[in-house]
C-alpha cells in the first residue's frame, strides 16, 4: 500500500458529490483540524497511561518519557489553539 494511501482515502469523504469531487476549503480546514485533534489525542493518550502504569519504567525512564511527551506536545500545539 502506498504511503499517502490512507491520505487519499480520508480526502474522499470530503469530496464534493455536486462539485466533481472538488474538496471545498471549509472541508479541509475541518480535515486538517481533525488530523490536529488525532495527534493531540495520541499524546495526551500516552501521558495518562504512562501515569497508570509507572511501575514498567524506573523513575528516571519515567521522567524522560513524560518531558518527551510534553516537548512534542508542546512543539505540534504551538501556534494551534
Ligand atoms: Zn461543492
Amino acid at each position: 500500500m502506498a504511503r499517502r494511501a490512507w491520505a487519499d482515502k480520508v480526502i474522499e469523504t470530503y469530496q464534493c458529490g455536486p462539485c466533481r469531487g472538488k474538496v471545498h476549503v471549509e472541508e479541509v480546514a475541518k480535515l486538517l483540524t481533525n488530523q490536529h485533534a488525532r495527534a493531540v489525542r495520541i499524546i495526551k493518550k500516552r501521558k495518562r497511561a504512562a501515569y497508570f502504569d509507572k511501575h514498567s519504567m524506573n523513575a528516571d525512564q519515567f521522567d524522560a518519557y513524560i518531558a518527551a511527551l510534553d516537548d512534542v506536545y508542546s512543539d505540534i500545539t504551538k501556534g494551534r489553539a
